[in-house]
């Protein structure tokens, strides 16, 4: 099991990176988890903001081992204020294997002014924005996750989807592998921008649900598997942290 831990562990510093990178943040927050698989054990990181940190700056040392009740096992930072984000969907999603929570400023904007995000883009129709709902809106006037309460209401909102919004606070992701989750928590900070682009000049039209269908099961799952576009962002960070991105890889709105 060592060998497997250390590998994901590596993993998800790698993805807290990745979302940075690509603007999935808010000032310093955001979190990912991972399934140890086989156990009922999960890997997370511990408060970081404690220390100064941001999610930029998650490190293999700062990764806790947690069971399912949130009980921390190993680690050298305390348990994160909204853990019961992920022991919730952990216990309540026996397929989900990672857990994205972050507070990206697209998606935000958009949920306070109560709009879901819609099927508009090429991208954001493969990765969980597949028709309107599809990404969930959950709108308590209560920005924040962090106890039982808070977190029925976050499993009830999410459901078999892949992704929640909770209004002016944040994003939800959920995926088979740290890859999905984190792909799919971008391409909809992705599609939030166009969505809000869209707005500034009139109604955003969205596809129909023929053409999203054909879109899935030919062309679309083609061109966007995981592997591809991980592995693309994976070269994207090793040039952006060796300086080769001038001036940051996120376009301003
Ligand atoms: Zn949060």
């Amino acid at each position: 099991m060592m060998n497997q831990v250390e590998g994901l562990k590596r993993k998800l510093v790698k993805a807290h990176k990745i979302l940075y990178m690509e603007g999935v943040r808010e000032f310093i927050m955001g979190h990912v988890s991972v399934r140890v698989p086989g156990e009922n054990l999960f890997l997370v990181p511990g408060h970081v903001h404690e220390i100064g940190g941001g999610i930029e700056d998650v490190s293999l040392e700062y990764i806790n081992v947690c069971d399912l009740e949130g009980n921390k096992l190993e680690g050298e930072l305390p348990n994160l204020e909204e853990l019961v984000i992920h022991t919730s969907v952990y216990k309540n999603r026996r397929d989900v294997a990672s857990v994205v929570h972050a507070h990206p400023p697209m998606t935000i904007a958009l949920s306070i002014s109560g709009k879901t995000i819609l099927p508009i883009s090429a991208a954001g129709i493969y990765w969980g924005v597949s028709k309107p709902g599809a990404v969930a809106l959950l709108d308590n006037d209560w920005p924040f996750i962090s106890d039982q309460k808070d977190a029925r209401e976050l499993i009830r909102a999410l459901g078999k989807r892949r992704a929640v919004v909770h209004r002016g606070h944040g994003m939800v992701t959920v995926g088979r592998s740290i890859e999905e989750a984190c792909i799919t928590a971008i391409m909809i900070e992705h599609t939030a921008r166009m969505q809000l682009l869209a707005s500034l000049v009139g109604q955003p039209k969205v596809f129909s649900e023929k053409t999203i269908r054909n879109w899935e099961e030919g062309v679309g799952k083609h061109v966007l598997e995981n592997n591809d576009i991980w592995s693309y962002l994976e070269n994207k960070l090793k040039k952006w942290e060796a300086g080769k991105i001038p001036g940051g890889p996120i376009p301003p709105l």
